[in-house]
């Protein structure tokens, strides 16, 4: 193996997650530059109604990230000192990041080994007198198993905030991710789904939890700066809660209004890209093999957004450990990713609220031999044997 060239050279190196981008998106940044009006104006506008009526909902708020969209969802539910948020441990740090920075205390339930989705049997466990809301993820684009979930917050009063950062495209039951709960938050960070560089968005079930969101985003002031500054004559604006600086930039919509069109488009590329490596590795040889996502449909009416293609890498079955897995993949020139290594690794998380992986058994196991390989829309046939080949090779099946 040493003196086989790696399957991409350095300069060719496949980039993990690079995004699909097309000559719209470019045309449009450079109209928007033209226009002198970059930052949120109307570009921002039509993106939040071009989202709204493709998620089927009255509006939408755009936000600088998905984080800016959890934190604030998080924020209208008027946290107290000691009020908790159960969510998942397989998820990115900005999740619970994000319950903290409202006041709020996180509390985690593990996952289901199969659906790598928090697993309701074990939040039923961890709701106390302090629980105030469940803030599901999606995980890769298949979404929770709503139906307990959302049967438990009614139960208890909770809110439902659905953290859709892989989950532009996900139904569920045929109802629409981020539509099922309180609050859906949506991320279009350069390597999800659809992209604006940095961007996010927030619907709510409740109008009134929107309008206050929209405000919370940008300073808390009563109006936004376009409609201030707009030529509609001179607007006093007022400030009426202590906000954040979370806008979007028209800068970053000009992206998003050419790329949602294309959304379910992406997503029949990354299907493809999935059966693609389905099939290359179910049939890996004894000893040379890696575990495989669960079929990404369990469910009648159902559709996993195909976010990510996560393998196992368990030395016992696949004659490598993880870390090393890792480190072959990028010497063959093929980016690669982790989503997650479980949140209780962290020493923060450690420190501050105790956590242990081992409390975690799931998370921790699944955190600790998972892999992602690319599945961006932007793949072409070509780069996905690279990736088919890189594999084996690595794997000592070729
Ligand atoms: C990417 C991601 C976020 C944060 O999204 P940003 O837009 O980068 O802030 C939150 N949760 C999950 C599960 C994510 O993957």
């Amino acid at each position: 193996m040493s003196d086989t060239p790696p399957v991409r050279s350095k300069e060719n190196f496949l980039v993990f997650g690079s995004p699909a981008l097309e000559q719209a998106e470019i045309d449009e940044v450079v109209a928007c530059l033209t226009s002198r009006w970059i930052g949120t104006g109307p570009r921002t506008a039509r993106f939040e109604r071009d989202f709204a009526a493709y998620k089927g909902v009255e509006s939408a708020v755009a936000l600088h990230s998905c984080t800016a969209a959890l934190h604030l969802a998080l924020v209208a539910l008027n946290l107290q000192p000691g009020d908790e948020v159960i969510t998942t441990p397989l998820t990115f740090c900005a999740t619970v990041n994000a319950i903290l920075h409202a006041g709020g205390t996180p509390v985690l339930a593990d996952v289901d080994p199969l659906t790598m989705n928090i697993d309701p049997a074990l939040v039923r466990e961890k709701i106390t007198p302090r629980t105030r809301a469940l803030l599901p993820v999606h995980f890769a684009g298949r979404p929770c198993d709503m139906d307990a979930l959302l049967a438990m917050a009614a139960e208890h009063g909770l809110a439902v905030i659905e953290d859709c950062a892989h989950a532009i495209e996900t139904t569920y039951h045929g109802k629409k991710a981020g539509t099922l709960g309180d609050f859906g938050c949506f991320s279009f960070y350069v390597t999800k789904n659809i992209i604006t560089g940095e961007g996010g968005m927030v619907i709510a079930r409740r109008p009134e939890d929107l309008a206050r969101i929209k405000v919370l985003g940008l300073h808390g002031m009563s109006a936004d700066a376009w409609k201030r500054f707009g030529d509609e004559g001179y607007k006093h604006y007022l400030v009426v809660e202590a906000g954040f600086k979370y806008n979007m930039m028209d800068l970053q919509a000009a992206l998003g209004i050419h790329q949602l069109p294309r959304v379910d488009a992406y997503h029949a590329r990354r299907v493809q890209v999935w059966a693609a490596y389905d099939k290359a590795f179910a049939g890996l040889p004894e000893g040379r093999r890696l575990g495989l996502p669960a079929p990404p449909e369990l469910d009648p009416d159902t559709l996993h957004a195909r976010h990510l293609y996560s393998v196992l890498v368990d030395e016992a079955a696949s004659g490598i450990g993880r870390d090393a897995f890792l480190t072959a993949m990028t010497r063959q020139g093929i980016g690669v990713g982790v989503h997650y290594m479980s949140l209780p690794e962290h020493p923060y998380y450690q420190e501050r609220l105790g956590w242990r992986p081992e409390d975690f058994p799931q998370a921790m196991r699944l955190g600790r031999q998972t892999v992602s390989l690319p599945i961006s829309a932007r793949l072409t046939d070509a780069d996905v044997n690279d990736v088919i080949t890189a594999v084996r090779r690595v794997l000592g099946a070729e």
